[in-house]
This record gives structure tokens, sequence and C-alpha cells, in this order.
């Protein structure tokens, strides 16, 4: 069934809204904050800058440095903006480090997520934006990966996301606390302003980069020998535009009803030679790489289907071709040879 909300969306685009942005310092929260003020609405950026930049928060946006875990903080910052809406993107996201070391995943992801509940749900704010993931999922029973499929988290990040997209659930059926959770596949690329710039770095495309700009030595493989067609893993990138683009949209829809998206490019996604090969293209540089073992817990494939959001809010993502991602990443790089922080890598 096609189901449709034009009259809401239309709504959220046209309304200015006051919005919170928890983690508007890091990478997407940046680039989310960005296309906020670009489409009329007011931010106030949460973040106690532990991995984010404050020079990556939007000049017209307001800033708060604040922790998720100070309750009193967050009920100040709700009030005195009369906040409407939350986007909640405050977390740690290091898949190696959350196996080594869950507790302080579980304590930022979820107990700071609770704080956060729990100071909304006292001033009365009862929309929220999630991000979440596709870690979510584990190792797909197939691919493209719908919302259909069963959660299966093979790692405590994905398990400390999973644990709040329940507590959500709860947390609307109780309070009326509505929420869009987007489950991310592979965030990618850079706005003029903003781009990644993560310390340390483990993504690919980043690490890719660095090395094309002489940063780096070399690149490692992470196994060539996945069920794939080249051997390496593949990988759906979508653009951080269109991933903070779907945000927006799904504001429109917090009125209506809870939900969960899966946002990717679909198709058939990208593998590890693919993206360095592309990286060569578009640099024109050597990229030096060096094979190495498989890193644990990494599916071979992850392909997001997001037929859901496409189909309900009308999303379709403008930036999908990767060498599109990858030059707006390399352009980005190319102006900011020392990231927000003044210092080499
Ligand atoms: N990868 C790699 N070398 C690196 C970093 C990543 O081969 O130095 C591979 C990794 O194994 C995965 C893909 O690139 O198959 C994307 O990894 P990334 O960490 O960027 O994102 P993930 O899919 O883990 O969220």
């Amino acid at each position: 069934m096609v189901i449709r909300f034009p009259g809401v969306n239309a709504w959220a685009r046209e309304k200015s809204m006051r919005i919170l942005v928890t983690g508007g310092a890091g990478y997407i929260g940046s680039v989310v904050t960005e296309e906020l003020i670009n489409a009329g609405h007011q931010a106030v950026v949460y973040d106690n800058l532990s991995y984010g930049h404050r020079e990556a928060v939007h000049p017209s946006a307001a800033f708060v440095k604040g922790d998720l875990l100070d309750g009193e903080a967050l009920r100040g910052v709700l009030r005195e903006n009369e906040i409407e809406a939350v986007m909640h993107m405050a977390a740690f996201a290091l898949v190696g480090e959350s196996v080594t070391h869950p507790a302080k995943y579980y304590q930022n992801n979820l107990v700071g997520g609770l704080s956060l509940l729990n100071a909304m749900r006292e001033c009365g704010v009862k929309r929220l934006v999630f991000s979440s993931t596709c870690a979510t999922y584990g190792e797909p029973a197939k691919v493209p990966i719908d919302e259909s499929l069963p959660n299966n988290p093979t790692n405590p990040y994905g398990e400390s996301k999973l644990a709040f997209e329940r507590a959500l659930k709860w947390f609307d059926s109780a309070y009326g606390l509505r929420y869009a959770s987007l489950r991310y596949f592979n965030a990618a690329g850079a706005t003029e302003r903003c781009g990644e710039m993560h310390d340390p770095e483990t993504h690919l495309i980043p690490l890719v980069l660095q090395t094309a700009a002489g940063a780096r030595e070399e690149v490692q493989i992470f196994g060539d020998d996945y069920p794939t067609r080249d051997g390496t893993c593949v990988r759906d990138y979508i653009h951080i535009v269109d991933l903070a683009r779907a945000h927006i949209l799904a504001l429109g829809i917090l009125d209506e009803r809870s939900t969960i998206y899966n946002l990717g490019c679909g198709g058939d996604g990208y593998t590890v030679r693919e993206v360095i090969d592309t990286a060569r293209e578009v640099t024109g540089r050597e990229i030096k790489v060096r094979m190495a073992p498989r890193r644990p817990g990494d599916p071979a494939v992850l392909v997001a289907s997001s037929e859901k959001i496409k189909r309900e809010l009308g999303w379709e993502p403008q930036f999908q071709d990767l060498r599109v991602i990858i030059q707006s990443a390399w352009d980005w790089l190319v102006a900011h040879p020392i990231g927000f922080q003044v210092k080499k890598w």
C-alpha cells in the first residue's frame, strides 16, 4: 500500500521550527544543522565537543556546550529556546572501540539518550528524529536490507542504538513522544563548509583521500576473499547532504506517527576496490594499497532498500554517484588540509 503524507511534509517545510541538534558539532550533525538553517529552521546545537569541532557549527546556529547526561542543562536548553523538535545525533560510533569498551557505548548512547528523553518528557517536547544505523541488522539475511528484516546486532555499538530505538517505542506509547529513527548506511562526502575529520579516523573514504593527499603512506584493504564481485566488501555510500535532507523530511511525519526508515542509495553498492579506483580517478593521484586480513565483524555486503522513505516521504538521493560523493570529500580536504583544528593529520 502506498502511503503519502504530502500535507504534513509541506507543513514541515513551510513552518520554521526551533530544533535542538544534539551532536551538531560532529560530521553528520554539522551538515544536518546547515541544512536545517538552509530550510529556514532555527537550530540550537548541543554538543560536549568530545569528538565534534566548535568550528563545524553553523554560524547561524546557537551553540551550547553540554553533555547528554546533564539533565538540568538539557531541560534549561529545551525550555529557554522553546524547542519544538530534537534531532539526536550525539553518540559514540566506533564499532571496534565498542567491542573493547562496551560500557562507554551503553553509558553515552543508551543512558545519555534516556537522559535526553526524560528531559524532553519533562519539558513537553514530543518530536524526535534519531540518528540510528544499519548496524542494528548485523549480518543481514538478505540484501537489499529493508526495515522488515530482523535486528541482530553483532557489536555493542549496534546494540546500544537498537536498545535506544526500543525505548523510543515505549516512550511513544506511554507519553506520545513521536520519533523517526533513521538507519544510516555509509555516510560520506562533504559540503563546502563541513567534511569528515575524525580522530582517530577509521572510515574508508577519508582514509583513502588522506592517502591521495600524501598524509598517509597507504590504505589497507581489509580482506579480498569475500563472496563479492572483486572479493572486497560492498557498502552503500550516501552523500551527507542527501542524508541531512531526509532528517528535515522526517520532521513532517512526527505529528502523525512514529516510524523507522533505512537511508542509503541502494543499487549494487560499491566495493572497497571500486572506492579506491574512483578516488584515483577523482584526485588524479597515486593511492598505494596493501592487503590486510578481514576486519572482525565486517559483513560482506550492506546495501539498503530505501523504498519506504521514498514512497512515504518522497525522499530521493540527489548525489548517489560515487564520483560526486568522493569529489565533494576531496574538495573539502583540499580546502581544509589541517581540518577544523590547527593540527596535522
Ligand atoms: N575498509 C578497508 N580499509 C580501511 C577502512 C575500511 O578496507 O582502512 C573497509 C571496511 O572493511 C568496510 C568498508 O571499507 O568493508 C567500509 O568501512 P568503513 O569503516 O568506512 O564503514 P563501515 O561499513 O564499517 O560502517
